[in-house]
């Protein structure tokens, strides 16, 4: 019996993913580090075990559902699952306008940031079914927020972060009677390589969100948006 609370994070090679799983695998989960490149996600992995940490590498690619499928078989456990992967989608311009954005990066955008996260959840799901406090956190952003309109212009990536939201909301609606607790949460404006490292916050800074809604208490919020400081309009 396998008795160790696993974390699998997509994305988690780098960037605020990895913070994430540093941060779980120091509260005690032996966590699993998805990501789309096999020798990125082992090099990954390999950090963490080297601090001591119990990590392993799977390949998880979340626009690919063989990838997805693939990856659930090799897992026996899974408590919490954090859907962290996600591209912005930059254009060589830099601008990411309605009247000129290029469908490929729209719907390379929605189906990495939106249909990825749905295609790993229901994937996942049944195993989280077996966990006795499973947890799903949606790493979404507050530029998905109608509510704040905040940010530069980004056509494809904000609006893929407001329907995560919307999903978000949709499977903590359907898992209410269960024990599976679905949340998003927004890290802030964070140093990787997704912003060109502008920003003084760390991962760890940002990964520090994502963690508490991965590890709530039994009778934790539901459907919500949060960041550091308590729930985000959206
Ligand atoms: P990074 O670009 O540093 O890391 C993104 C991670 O996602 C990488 O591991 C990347 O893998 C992985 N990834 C991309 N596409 C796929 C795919 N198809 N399948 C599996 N993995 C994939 O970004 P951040 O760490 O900054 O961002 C992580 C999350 O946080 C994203 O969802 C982002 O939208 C969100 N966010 C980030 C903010 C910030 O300020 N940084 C602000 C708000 C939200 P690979 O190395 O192979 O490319």
């Amino acid at each position: 019996v396998n008795d160790t609370k696993t974390a699998l994070v997509t994305g988690a090679n780098k960037g605020i993913g990895f913070a994430i799983s540093e941060g779980l695998s120091r509260l005690g989960f032996k966590v699993v580090i998805g990501a789309r490149d096999e020798e990125r996600g082992n090099t990954a992995a390999a950090q963490l075990r080297e601090r001591g940490l119990d990590a392993v590498a799977v390949v998880l690619d979340v626009t690919d559902a063989d990838s997805v499928s693939a990856a659930a078989e090799k897992l026996d456990r899974l408590d919490v699952l954090v859907n962290n992967a996600g591209i912005g989608g930059r254009t060589s311009s830099g601008a990411q306008n309605p009247t000129t954005l290029d469908h490929d990066v729209l719907q390379t955008v929605l189906d990495t940031n939106v249909f990825g996260v749905i295609r790993v959840t229901n994937a996942f799901v049944p195993l989280l079914r077996r966990s006795p406090a499973p947890r799903i956190v949606n790493v979404s952003s507050n530029m998905g927020s109608l509510a704040l309109q905040t940010g530069p212009q980004m056509a494809a990536y904000a609006p893929s972060k407001t329907m995560l939201n919307s999903i978000t909301a949709q499977y903590a609606r359907e898992l209410a009677d269960t024990g599976i607790i679905v949340n998003a949460c927004c890290p802030g404006y964070v140093a990787t390589d997704f912003t060109g490292h502008q920003s003084a916050r760390t991962p760890e800074e940002g990964a520090a969100v994502a963690i508490r809604l991965a590890t709530l208490p039994d009778d934790g919020p539901r459907g919500g948006f949060f960041d550091d400081n308590g729930i985000v309009p959206w």
